[in-house]
């Protein structure tokens, strides 16, 4: 056995966390500037909570609300001119995978002058200024991941920014998330579920990673009735966030697999939320393999006898139909396999027809 395991990311996880943890941020710097998207985090108290705590701790704060969903580089490089104007010492992203990924490419840009909009894909390994994460959706786990995933409109595609960056501290309070609209508390979940299961169905798994998706999938069995009944309660959300971030630390050393890299490109063309490009398109991606043996042993804990018992939830969540043609099926898989990076993660052979299957099965029902 072999495996290499590096996780550099402080987490607390409790109710009350920024204001219990603060001594975490006083080492940061005396200037930060704080990244959200446009409404989210002053109604859920996550910014006023940071901003108190800056107050005390005396470290003056700039605020940067302008994070889109699915952030394009653009958006990132212009907070990042904001902080380098205003010389900051660190970047707090609070919010969704958004604003939590655009804090990580804000990070880097300011910590290299240098570096532009498009060299930041190309240049290898840049280092950047402290970053903390408050996640207020429970899907991502980008808390605790390196990626920062942006929309580049002039490659009409959403890709990873190419760099390791891991925030240094990690702010879970699931009270943030107690207010999360359904749909999104849904969307956000299936991203979460499906970290769980591409990293678990990777063929870059080790025993550490595949302890996180076991626990994962345990909190979904339970956590499955609550979401198909709308029973939102405390310990569903504390759940929710916990499996978020279990799945961000697994992908954080596997990497997702096909339906992230297929997903984004219907997010891009067809406007599908994040979780739901990936859930929708998991079924047919899990009844690709032609070894079942993992499939069915998470099938196992999740409580679920077969693929299509896992389909009949996903359905049920889901409300989605996609407008989308065979031609353009047919172009979103020769996007997709155009870079054979995108399918290295998959343990078996595949190839563009297994793709086309996978998005057409999916989507042309
Ligand atoms: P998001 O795009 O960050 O936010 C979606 C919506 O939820 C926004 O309208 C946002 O409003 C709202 N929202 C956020 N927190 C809320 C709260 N507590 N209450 C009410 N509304 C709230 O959604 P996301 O699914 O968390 O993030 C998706 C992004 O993350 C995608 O770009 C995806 O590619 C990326 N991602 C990254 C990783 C990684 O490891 N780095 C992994 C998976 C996905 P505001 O705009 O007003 O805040
Ligand atoms: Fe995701």
């Amino acid at each position: 056995m072999e495996f290499k395991y590096y996780m550099p990311t402080r987490i607390f996880f409790e109710e009350n966390c920024i204001e219990k943890n603060k001594e975490a941020l006083a080492k940061l710097g005396s200037k930060a500037l704080i990244v959200t998207g446009k409404k989210s985090a002053k109604m859920n108290g996550s910014y006023d909570d940071m901003v108190k705590v800056l107050d005390e701790l005396h470290i003056s704060h700039i605020l940067f609300d302008e994070v889109e969903e699915n952030p394009s580089i653009e958006t990132v490089a212009r907070g990042a001119e904001i902080g380098k104007e205003n010389k900051v010492d660190f970047v707090i992203g609070i919010g969704g995978g958004s604003p939590m990924d655009a804090a990580k490419g804000i990070a880097v840009l300011i910590k290299h002058p240098e570096i532009n909009q498009e060299t930041i894909f190309t240049s290898k390994g840049l280092d950047y200024i402290p970053i903390v994460a408050v996640p207020t959706t429970a899907g991502t786990g980008s808390e605790v991941t390196h990626f920062s995933v942006v929309s580049v409109k002039k490659e009409q595609i959403k890709k990873n920014l190419g760099q390791i960056i891991f925030p240094e501290v990690a702010l879970l309070d699931a009270k943030y998330t107690e207010n999360l609209p359904y749909h999104i508390t849904v969307n956000t979940a299936i991203d979460a579920l499906s970290h769980l299961v591409e990293g678990y169905t990777n063929a870059t798994i080790n025993p550490m990673t595949d302890l996180y998706a076991e626990k994962g999938f345990a909190i979904f069995k339970e956590a499955f009735h609550n979401l198909l009944n709308n029973e939102m309660t405390k310990e569903f959300r504390e759940n929710m966030l916990l499996a978020s971030m279990l799945g961000g630390l697994q992908i954080a050393q596997t990497s997702s697999s096909l339906p992230h890299g297929m997903g984004h490109i219907l997010t891009f063309f067809k406007k599908v939320p994040h979780g739901l490009a990936n859930g929708i398109l998991m079924v047919e991606y899990l009844k690709s393999f032609k070894n079942t043996q993992r499939v069915d042993r998470m099938l196992h804990i999740m409580g679920l006898n077969s693929i299509d018992d896992l389909g009949a939830i996903l359905n049920q969540l889901i409300e989605l139909k996609v407008d989308i043609t065979e031609e353009e099926i047919a172009e979103y898989a020769a996007v997709f396999v155009s870079d054979k990076n995108r399918l290295k993660n998959h343990p078996e052979e595949i190839g563009i027809e297994e793709i086309i299957d996978i998005y057409k099965k999916s989507l042309l029902k």
